[in-house]
């Protein structure tokens, strides 16, 4: 999980009244008019956002990075918004107090220490993302693993500080003998997982960012909205219709560590979108990249030319974790994988000469076709209201207009 174990916490707006000598009618009256005037300065932020008109969005920091949830309403009392907000940030303390690795009292850290192979008693959130991730390992044989930790901490990622050197072959072949996601599993009683090796070890990064998207939208529905976008560290989930009544549309981003900036819209109509590269967590050694990414298999980072991949999904679960599938696979592999599983993909592969090549699956076309009506064509001319990821697309079909920033109004 990111490196941030604070709390998440939203955005909320201060107001202050200037100090002045006062007659004690008028100190008698201040509270009342300090009262009054937070009440329509929250009631503004409600109801006239200059940035969203029509829509209200809550953001705040979780997980090591931040998120955003729009909803398109236009009214929403000042109750309702805190009502809003609590129950996204109890979603996302819920889920960062189960699956952070950066909480020593998570019930992940927990169950990280438990070097036994007894049953041990976890939530049902657990039990969800642990199958899921069970599916994603089996799918990609092994591409996908989260008992991955040993080797994620060996190379100085996770919680763990970067080593001064390397991990050697020798040590590297004696941590991989913990690695495996035969090693975990979820015990028939849905209520429990057993380790077959007590030194396992599991990291959810590549899959929390994702169940959280589910989490708050889940939260979001509970309460009667179905027209949002949330979204989390880039991976994000849409349902219904922004207040114009036009479709949610993202923008995927350029795979450049620095600039961010957008050059490819996708139409997002009750589907989430997640994107895993290797442009931005990363260190070098001796001018190598050395990507957060690791494949199991060979135990090392990732060392290929594909910049970014993202997945389109029903669940920002299983897209969260087959993109990290797709990206340790690589573009060869993965892209003959994506096709053979017919998943929604799109691949950024890095040039010699620096530019980016865009593949797209089938899967990924045709989500492409359904929602390239009028309409999708009219918001393809307009700026995003999101970024996801990375990408830079269409620069080979001649199609790509100039690079413009992902919109302002978003957590870039
Ligand atoms: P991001 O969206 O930030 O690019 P990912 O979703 O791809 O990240 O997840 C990367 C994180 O997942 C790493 O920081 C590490 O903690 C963990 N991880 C690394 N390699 C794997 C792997 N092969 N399978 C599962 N998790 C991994
Ligand atoms: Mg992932």
């Amino acid at each position: 999980m990111g490196s941030d174990p604070r709390p998440s916490s939203p955005r909320i707006a201060s107001t202050g009244l200037p100090r002045r000598t006062l007659d004690t009618r008028a100190r008698i009256m201040l509270p009342f008019c300090a009262l009054l005037l937070l009440g329509l300065a929250v009631h503004r932020l409600v109801i006239a956002d200059p940035e969203w008109p029509g829509h209200v969005e809550i953001t705040g920091r979780t997980m090591g990075t931040t998120y955003s949830v729009k909803i398109a309403t236009a009214e929403l009392s000042p109750t309702s918004r805190t009502e809003l907000a609590q129950a996204i940030e109890d979603k996302l303390d819920r889920v960062n107090s189960l699956m952070s690795t950066y909480l020593d009292e998570s019930e992940l850290s927990r169950f990280n220490r438990h070097a036994s192979q007894e049953p041990f008693a976890v939530s049902a959130e657990m039990i969800a993302v642990f199958q899921i991730a069970r599916a994603v390992s089996e799918i990609s044989q092994g591409a996908f693993d989260i008992t991955v930790r040993p080797l994620v901490s060996a190379w100085g990622f996770g919680a763990t500080d970067r080593p001064p050197e390397p991990p050697s072959e020798a040590e590297l072949r004696e941590l991989s003998r913990r690695v495996g996601f035969a090693k975990v599993s979820v015990l028939p009683d849905l209520q429990s997982l057993a380790k077959r090796d007590s030194l396992v070890e599991c990291d959810l990064s590549a899959i929390a960012k994702g169940y959280g998207v589910d989490q708050i939208a889940q939260a979001v529905e509970a309460l009667g909205y179905a027209n949002y976008l949330v979204e989390v560290g880039g991976e994000l989930r849409a349902h219904g219709q922004k207040s114009d009544g036009r479709t949610w549309r993202i923008g995927i981003e350029r795979p450049d560590a620095v600039a961010r900036m957008s050059h490819q819209v996708v139409v997002l109509a009750n589907i989430s979108i997640a994107t895993s590269g290797d442009y931005r967590d990363y260190y070098e050694v001796d001018g190598q990249r050395i990507s957060h990414t690791i494949d199991p298999r060979s135990q090392r980072p990732i060392q290929h030319a594909l910049a970014s991949v993202s997945v389109l999904h029903e669940q920002a679960a299983w897209a969260d974790a087959l993109a990290t599938a797709l990206n340790v696979m690589g573009s060869e592999e993965g892209f003959r994988f994506a096709n053979e599983h017919d998943i929604a993909a799109l691949f950024l592969v890095r040039e010699p000469t620096g530019q980016f090549r865009a593949l797209t699956t089938p899967a990924f076309e045709r989500h492409r076709e359904a929602t390239s009506g009028q309409q999708a064509a009219e918001q393809l001319r307009a700026e995003p209201d999101a970024g996801s990821g990375l990408f830079r697309s269409l620069l080979d079909s001649g199609g790509a207009s100039a690079p413009r920033p992902i919109s302002r109004r978003d957590h870039g």
